[in-house]
């Protein structure tokens, strides 16, 4: 579903990425971890169009869509979750979530999404009325993610979404994430936190410096020496 190539990417001088492969099949979830500024961040904004690459190709769905306009991505059915939320305070929640349906003309679908992003989120139906600043971490988290479903993506990107939030509140937000999966969305997932990523995750990559170190499935990257010792304590 997703095949990035050889992507380098600057910012100026600073090379953020250094000749990245990987790839996303339809139906999985895959991780990308590493360490605080390894570059996980930089891979999802220029998978979204926000970053311009100096090299390599960005397919989806057999569509080079590198460089093409952040709101034409979104189009084609990729969504971004940032690190830290981003929910537009000032605006309620409803009103957030509305945000994610822009793009769309389908009133009466949007209006059914909304519902079922309420189902999952019961919170969010609480406090339709509320400004979104004043909620918590998790429901911002929780508005985030209901933000992008809404806007029916086949691919979701989600970056650190386990950033402040309390372990109770990591759980429930990886279930919800695998829950999401499971109803037919692709995941793209960026953790600093690889237990829980690597844990729901089909396959993963280890990013170091801007490269990447190792791959495989969940469960192999769970059990190997390396991201033991680097990431998990072991
Ligand atoms: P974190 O989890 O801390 O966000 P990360 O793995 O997501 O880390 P990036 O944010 O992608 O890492 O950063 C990769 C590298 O690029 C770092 O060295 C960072 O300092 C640098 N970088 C990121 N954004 C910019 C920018 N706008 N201008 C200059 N350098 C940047």
């Amino acid at each position: 579903m997703l095949e990035v190539n050889n992507l380098t990417v600057h910012y100026g001088v600073i090379e953020a990425i250094r000749d990245v492969s990987f790839e996303v099949r339809q139906g999985e979830i895959v991780s990308l971890i590493g360490a605080n500024g390894a570059g996980k961040t930089t891979i999802l904004q220029t998978i979204s169009g926000l970053n311009k690459p100096s090299n390599g190709s960005i397919y989806f769905k057999q569509k080079n869509i590198r460089s093409i306009a952040p709101k034409k991505i979104v189009k084609s059915g990729i969504s971004h979750v940032p690190e830290g939320r981003h929910v537009f305070s000032g605006l309620t929640v409803k009103e957030n979530l509305e945000m994610g349906a822009f793009l769309r003309k389908d009133k009466e679908g949007v209006k059914k999404d909304m519902a079922t992003v309420f189902e999952r989120f019961p919170v969010l139906e609480e406090r339709v009325a509320q400004d979104a600043a004043t909620l918590s971490g998790g429901e911002q988290q929780m508005l985030a993610m209901g933000r992008a479903l809404v806007s029916q993506p086949k691919l979701l990107l989600l970056d650190e979404p386990s950033m402040g939030l309390a372990p109770l509140f990591i759980r429930e937000i990886f279930s919800i994430i695998e829950d999401i999966n499971q109803n037919g969305t692709t995941i793209l997932l960026v953790e600093q936190n690889a237990k829980v990523a690597l844990e729901i995750s089909n396959r993963g990559y280890v990013l170091e410096t801007g490269k990447i170190v190792t791959s495989g499935t969940g469960e192999k990257l769970l059990e190997s020496d390396e991201v033991q010792k680097a990431y998990l304590g072991g």
